[in-house]
């Protein structure tokens, strides 16, 4: 793994991707991570501001999905892409081949902003796009399948088999559970959930005194 440059003044910035599934908990997780005073990019808000803000974006997304991405008022329109991106594999890579470069230089602005030696990067699809292979280390979120399906249950109202879609189209967690250098189990209550995670931070200051 390639580390970081060191300046003389401030230690190297290391960059930790944390990720999850639906419903692992993974924001749930990056809140605690800011209690305990560590920057975490939060790369879909991000994403969702940048679709509206970014003319170029805007016009690069009118053109591959039509202006009907956008509604009167020149807002993004979620629920139009979602329905014609959602059966359509090709169009989403394209879509993804366009929101995420954008994401990434506004990750790296924001990156020039943070003081601290670990910096978080919350993203869900981590793994699936290689975002690991930039970062110091990796933290995967996750939980047994019913477990989540009844917690976005109860903060979306989606219904079971909605979100088991959903699911199903997301990377199994064997895989991520491999690729991961830290995990965390999140089948217990909030409690446990904190303790976990401080525990992960105590492991990462160990491994990066090494
Ligand atoms: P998504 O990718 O769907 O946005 P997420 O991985 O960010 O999900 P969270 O939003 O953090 O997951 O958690 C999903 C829901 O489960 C939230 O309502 C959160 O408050 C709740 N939750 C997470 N962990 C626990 C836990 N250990 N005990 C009880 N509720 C939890």
């Amino acid at each position: 793994m390639e580390e970081q440059k060191q300046s003389s003044e401030t230690p190297a910035k290391k960059i930790i991707g944390l990720t999850g599934g639906i419903g692992s908990g993974k924001t749930t997780v990056a809140e605690f991570i800011e209690e305990e005073g560590f920057p975490v990019y939060y790369s879909d808000v991000h994403a969702k501001e940048i679709v509206n803000d970014d003319a170029d974006l805007k016009q690069h997304i009118k053109n591959l999905l039509g202006n009907d991405a956008y509604d009167e008022n020149g807002f993004y329109d979620r629920k139009f892409v979602a329905g014609i991106v959602f059966d359509n594999e090709e169009l989403l890579l394209k879509l993804n081949s366009l929101i995420h470069p954008a994401v990434k230089t506004d990750f790296e602005n924001w990156l020039e902003r943070q003081q601290t030696e670990f910096i978080f990067k919350e993203t869900a699809l981590l793994f699936e796009l290689k975002l690991n292979e930039s970062c110091y280390r990796s933290v995967l979120v996750t939980a047994d399948d019913n477990v989540r399906i009844k917690r976005v249950m109860d903060r979306d109202g989606k219904t079971y088999r909605e979100i088991e879609s959903i699911m199903n189209r997301q990377m199994p967690e064997k895989d991520k559970i491999k690729l991961a250098d830290f995990v965390i189990f999140n089948n217990e209550g909030l409690d446990e959930l904190k303790s976990a995670t401080e525990k992960m931070i105590v492991q990462l200051n160990a491994v990066s005194e090494k």
